[in-house]
C-alpha cells in the first residue's frame, strides 16, 4: 500500500470518475473525505463500500463553487480524518450549447463548477499543504481543454483555464513540497457524457479515437492515484493524457 499515511479529499466522489478515484486511493490504504454535491446517498454508498474493504472514509457534502462552502469542506474533511495531504479537484459539470445559444448563467455555473470548484479547494488546502511541505494536489481535467469541440466552449473553456492554473499553481509551490497536476481524461462512460453517447451508443466517437474504446472511470483513477502518491514524486505540472491518443492525433482523416 503506497498511501498508507495519506488523507485524501475527492469532490464530486459520490459517482462516476471521483467514486472510482475515493476507491483506488482507498485501495492504497488513504483515508478519504468522499465530497458531493447533492446525492448524500451515493457519497455514503461509497463510504460503506472503502470501510467493507478495510478502509476508512467519510462522507462531506459542500458545493465547491461557493468559496465559502469549499473552505468548510477543507476544514471539516481535515477535522474528520485528522489531517489532510491530497486533494483530488474532479468535481466537474457540463451544459452544452452552441455559444450564441447559450445562455450566460449557464455559461458562467460550468466555469463556476469546474473551474472555480478546483481554485476554491487548492486556494482552501494551501496553507496546510505547504507547512506539511510534502502534499499533492491533482486536477481531473479534459482534453477538451487542450481542442475544439462544437457545442463545449464553456465546458473546453473551464478545462483550458484548469489546464493552465495546474502549470502556474505547480511553479508556484512546488518549493514548498506541493505537487500539482491534471489527468486529461479522454471519453469515459459516467452521466456526464451519457447524453453525447446516447445518439449511437458512442459508435462514431469511437471511431475517431485511436484505441478504439473508451477509458474505464478505473483506468482514469489509475492515473490520479499515481500523481496523487510517491511514484510520480519528481512529476509536477504534468497534464497526464488518458486518452486513447485522442489528443495526440491529428484529426484530419488518413492522408
Ligand atoms: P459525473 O458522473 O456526472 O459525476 C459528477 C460528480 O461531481 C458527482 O459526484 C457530483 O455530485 C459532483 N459535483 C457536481 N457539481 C458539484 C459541485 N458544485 N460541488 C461538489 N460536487 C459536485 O461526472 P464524471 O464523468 O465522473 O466527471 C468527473 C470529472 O471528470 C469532471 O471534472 C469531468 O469534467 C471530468 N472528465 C470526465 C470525462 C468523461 O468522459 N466522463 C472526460 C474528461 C474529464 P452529486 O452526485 O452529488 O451531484
Amino acid at each position: 500500500m503506497k498511501l498508507k499515511n495519506s488523507a485524501a479529499l475527492v469532490t464530486g466522489a459520490s459517482r462516476g470518475i471521483g467514486r472510482a478515484i475515493a476507491l483506488a486511493l482507498a485501495a492504497q490504504g488513504a483515508a478519504v473525505a468522499v465530497n458531493y454535491r447533492s446525492r448524500a446517498q451515493d457519497a455514503h454508498v461509497v463510504v460503506k463500500e472503502i470501510e467493507a474493504a478495510g478502509g476508512r472514509a467519510v462522507a462531506v457534502g459542500a458545493d465547491v463553487s461557493d468559496p465559502v462552502a469549499a473552505a468548510e469542506l477543507v476544514s471539516r474533511a481535515t477535522d474528520l480524518l485528522g489531517g489532510l495531504n491530497i486533494l483530488v479537484n474532479n468535481a466537474g459539470i457540463s451544459d452544452d450549447a452552441l455559444i450564441h445559444d447559450a445562455a450566460p448563467d449557464a455559461w458562467w455555473d460550468v466555469m463556476k463548477v469546474n473551474f472555480g470548484g478546483a481554485y476554491h479547494c487548492t486556494h482552501a488546502v494551501l496553507a496546510s499543504f505547504m507547512a506539511q511541505g510534502d502534499a499533492s494536489i491533482v486536477n481531473i481535467s479534459s482534453a477538451m481543454g487542450e481542442r475544439g469541440w462544437i457545442g463545449q466552449a464553456n465546458y473546453a473553456a473551464s478545462k483550458g483555464a484548469l489546464n493552465a492554473f495546474t502549470r502556474s499553481a505547480a511553479v508556484e509551490v512546488a518549493r514548498f513540497g506541493v505537487r500539482v497536476n491534471a489527468v486529461l481524461a479522454g471519453f469515459t462512460p459516467t452521466d456526464l457524457v451519457s447524453e453525447v453517447l446516447r445518439r449511437d451508443g458512442g459508435k462514431g466517437i469511437k471511431r475517431q479515437i485511436p484505441l478504439r474504446r473508451f477509458a474505464t472511470v478505473e483506468q482514469v483513477a489509475a492515473a490520479a492515484v499515481f500523481l496523487a502518491g510517491p511514484d510520480s514524486g519528481y512529476t509536477t505540472g504534468e497534464l497526464l493524457c488518458v486518452d486513447g491518443g485522442f489528443s495526440a492525433q491529428l484529426g484530419i482523416g488518413r492522408p
